[in-house]
């Protein structure tokens, strides 16, 4: 799998709708969209706008409040299109599966397998 570690980011593109996504969550710090290649019935992205963190660990650090945002919007997903419980996965490194390096979080629900 290649990395993706051009600024604007592949998300910041999403986020200025010059490439195409399926948005179903949008306010002034975070956007949610369908990822492109699912892997569970519900697999939608919540990235904050801001390209400036290029980890959970870096978010957490640095903007709580920006981490507790894409906490709930992957609850309020969760609630919409499951029954309200999920997987929330933030890959953190290359050798970890992180392939876009502005930080995302996978929320994944309904009918997964182990
Ligand atoms: P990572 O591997 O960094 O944790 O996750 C990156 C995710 O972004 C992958 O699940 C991949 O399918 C998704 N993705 C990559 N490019 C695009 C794109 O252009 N549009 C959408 N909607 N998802 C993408």
């Amino acid at each position: 799998m290649s990395t993706e570690t051009e600024s604007p980011s592949i998300f910041s593109r999403i986020v200025a709708r010059q490439i195409p996504a399926t948005i179903v969550r949008e306010t002034d710090r975070v956007i949610a969209f369908e990822d492109i290649a699912p892997q569970a019935p519900v697999h939608v992205l919540v990235v904050p706008k801001t390209e400036q963190y290029r980890d959970v660990v870096e978010l957490a650090a640095g903007d709580p409040g920006l981490m507790a945002e894409i906490v709930d919007t992957a609850r309020s997903i969760a609630e919409e299109r499951a029954d309200g419980e999920f997987r929330l996965i933030f890959n953190t490194g290359e050798n970890a599966g992180q392939t876009v390096f502005h930080v995302h979080a996978h929320v994944l629900a309904g009918g997964l397998k182990e």
